[in-house]
């Protein structure tokens, strides 16, 4: 959004991936811009994008609402504020000395000059203007040269103009969302599956969220710590909607099977409610996957993590979905999950203690490598097919936003 106000601040960031990209380049950074512009919308800013370089232009009182947005927009690869001057070598050597001297008040001593020059008619090349540019920093004694380990790189990149900044900040990186198409997460109360989300929308999806529930067996308190979670995860996602399922008489009814169904293969029927509750969830998702016009379903399992992902039990979930089904932790240990978690800020609401479905409906001993055609038997017993589609009918839809974030927690009334 734009006003007469002076748009005094710049900054500039770095493009992810996408740089690799071809001759569809351009639909990868328009989306990159859009998705950019839906994050400040309210915000008085301006998105640019040229040659190779994003730029933010905003006002001083929007810096905390881009900063934060650029923290979380997925896509590029790092972001500095930078300092704008004019392409002469006097104002630059003046512009670095000032980035010089807010980098040793941070605690910087040592530097080097990282410069760029794709406009080619400046008369000196990239290495003449880092010596000449660096000269004033040490022989002032501000600051003392260190190329191998610096603690501020100072970026000279000359341009329409001459940008120059301090350290950049590294970010996300991964493909703008919304240029791989739309993924439909299975997203629980646990630490899995918003990780799961988060790494498919580095790979540019957008992604959708459908939970199950069993209230009261589980409380309205683990539905919020859901609906909390894809809050966290939109913020990475631009936007995304939660489709919260009503699971409680599909639930009643696989416990009732695993109760009075004989053994299946010599296993007792109760030994597969996990598995049928995966089965009946896949079968629902499915559902709404097509409904919303998703082309995946994504869940967070991870091989071997618990009883019901093991390889075979993997393919009978799989069995009950049309869509490929995606499981990007598949090969990833629960350290490394866990590590991303706490990156992406979603641990602390996934370790509250709040009771998810299963966790309450799950029998002692799960059967570890079901066969298809077991399983099948056992679902065809539980004869649901009716009781997914109500489910699939009631569910309840939110939306959260990145736009709806920013704006709540860094807007104030006179940046609209
Ligand atoms: P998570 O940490 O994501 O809860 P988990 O390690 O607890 O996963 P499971 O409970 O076996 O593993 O669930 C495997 C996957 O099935 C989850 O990652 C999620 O994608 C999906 N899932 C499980 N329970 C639910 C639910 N109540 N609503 C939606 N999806 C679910
Ligand atoms: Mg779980």
């Amino acid at each position: 959004m734009e006003n007469n106000k002076a748009l005094t601040v710049t900054y500039l960031i770095q493009l992810g991936e996408l740089t690799l990209k071809g001759s569809n380049i351009k639909e990868f950074e328009r989306r990159l811009v859009q998705n950019l512009q839906l994050y400040l919308e309210g915000v008085h800013s301006r998105v640019t994008l040229k040659n190779g370089r994003m730029y933010v232009e905003c006002a001083e009182n929007a810096c905390e609402a881009v900063e934060f947005s650029l923290r979380h927009l997925v896509g590029i690869s790092g972001w500095a504020r930078c300092y704008v001057c004019e392409k002469e070598i006097e104002d630059i050597k003046k512009t670095v000395m000032k980035v010089a001297q807010i980098a040793k008040e941070k605690g910087a001593r040592t530097f080097k000059i990282d410069a760029r020059r794709t406009d080619k008619s400046f008369p000196m090349n990239s290495y003449e203007i880092s010596c000449e540019a660096a000269g004033p920093v040490f022989d002032g004694g501000i600051l003392t040269v260190d190329v191998h380990n610096p603690d501020v790189t100072i970026g000279v990149e000359l341009r329409e103009r001459c940008f120059v900044y301090g350290n950049v900040e590294k970010v996300c990186r991964g493909l703008p969302v919304g240029t791989s198409g739309k993924g439909l997460l299975l997203l629980s109360g646990g630490l899995d599956s918003p990780v799961a989300g988060y790494r498919m929308m580095r790979r540019g999806m957008k992604v959708e969220c459908a939970y199950f529930h069993a209230y009261p067996y589980t409380s309205m308190e683990a539905q919020k710590k859901v609906e909390d979670l894809a809050e966290k995860i939109s913020l990475y996602g631009v936007e995304t909607h939660i489709n919260i399922v009503p699971f409680t008489d599909v639930q009643m009814r696989i416990k009732e099977v695993a109760r009075t169904h004989e053994p299946v293969n010599g296993i007792a029927a109760e030994a597969y409610s996990t598995l049928l509750l995966r089965m009946c969830m896949m079968k629902t998702a499915n559902l709404i996957a097509r409904h919303i016009k998703c082309q995946c379903l994504i869940t967070g399992e991870s091989l071997g993590q618990v009883a019901s992902q093991t390889v075979e039990n993997m393919e009978v979930t799989e069995s009950c979905c049309d869509l490929p089904l995606l499981r990007p932790l598949v090969g990833m240990d629960k350290e490394e999950i866990v590590d991303i978690a706490k990156e992406i800020d979603t641990y602390e609401t996934s370790i509250l203690p709040y009771e998810d479905c299963c966790v309450l409906f799950s029998p002692k001993h799960p059967v570890l490598r079901a066969r298809v055609e077991d399983a099948m038997e056992l679902y065809n017993a539980l004869d649901c097919d009716a009781m997914i589609h109500e489910a699939y009918e009631k569910r309840e839809i939110k939306m959260f936003n990145a736009r709806n974030y920013v704006w709540d927690h860094y807007g104030t009334k006179d940046k609209q």
